[in-house]
């Protein structure tokens, strides 16, 4: 394999093309482009897989750094109910939507360790 897991990690977890290593797979802040810019590689295809997984790591992440503290502060009368869940509702929408190209970045990153044959670069190699 041309491209190793270890370099997918490193290239996803900073934002980049798992196959080229190449910035700007991101066309904004919550979609990704169509293809890389750099290898022309489909990030297209996965697509809807890759945002349903990463409303859900969202969804994950929002309950245990926001709704569960804040559950216990509640519980512990450190905050009192309505700001428990003001803060538990507005916390969870900015959690997910400041994370949110992070969250992508991992599922991609996911998907591409999990697969990594699945890479254009990979794909041509001789099977071993
Ligand atoms: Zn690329």
């Amino acid at each position: 394999m041309e491209v190793k897991r270890g370099e997918i990690f490193s290239r996803t977890l900073s934002g980049r093309c798992p196959n080229c290593g190449h910035f700007g797979i991101f066309q904004s802040w919550f979609r990704l482009r169509k293809q890389c810019p750099e290898c022309e590689m489909e990030l297209e295809k996965e697509e809807s897989g890759f945002y349903f997984g990463t409303t859900s790591v969202g969804y994950v992440l929002a309950i245990l750094l926001v709704i569960v503290p804040v559950c216990i502060l509640v519980v512990m009368d450190v905050l009192g109910m309505w700001a428990g869940i003001a803060i538990a509702i507005i916390g969870s929408i900015l959690l997910c939507v400041l994370l949110y190209p992070l969250m992508l970045c991992w599922v991609i990153m996911l998907y591409y360790i999990v697969q990594a044959e699945e890479l254009p670069k990979n794909r041509t190699d001789t099977q071993a």
